[in-house]
């Protein structure tokens, strides 16, 4: 079982997966469902809104993948996907288990990650030939943060 996605208490927390950190930096508010989007959009405009906050890298699902649709084909633990995660913790010189504030996560975005990065980091996900990612980075890079996603997004 995945716990929930914003840890409340002495200090908020969020638990995500490598590669996640990247489709957070592309999200535009697509997803695979109306509840998946409802679910990226709070903790993406959570970490938007409080860059300050806490967030621990942890192997495997994480509470974005908790509402990944029951129909299709579940994903989240296929081997590809945990090299994803991989590749993207060892590009950003992080580890599992780090816990370390959004705002430093972006940091290194800045300083170790290239638009075009995405191309092999990600080169087997359906949503790479879309753009918003390598934008979503671009911009990262050129001093924004996260995009702003209206409340009532949905697919
Ligand atoms: S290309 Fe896919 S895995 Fe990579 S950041 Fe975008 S949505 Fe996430």
């Amino acid at each position: 079982m995945i716990a929930g996605a914003i840890t409340k208490g002495a200090g908020e927390m969020i638990r995500l997966r490598g590669h996640h950190i990247f489709c957070l930096i592309g999200y535009h508010g697509m997803g695979y469902s109306k509840e998946f989007v409802q679910n990226m959009t709070r903790i993406h405009q959570t970490l938007r809104k409080n860059p300050e906050i806490q967030v621990e890298i942890i192997e495997g699902p994480d509470p974005i993948c908790e509402k990944y649709p029951n129909c299709g084909k579940y994903h989240c633990e296929d081997q590809n996907i945990y090299e994803r995660d991989l590749a993207v913790i060892e590009k950003l010189g992080l580890s599992i288990g780090q816990v370390l504030q959004w705002e430093e996560i972006e940091e290194r975005i800045r300083k170790r990650v290239k638009p075009s990065d995405i191309h092999a980091l990600c080169q087997s996900c359906s949503w790479l030939s879309y753009g918003v990612c390598e934008e979503g980075i671009k911009e990262l890079i050129e001093g924004k943060g996260l995009r702003e996603i209206p409340e009532k997004t949905g697919i």
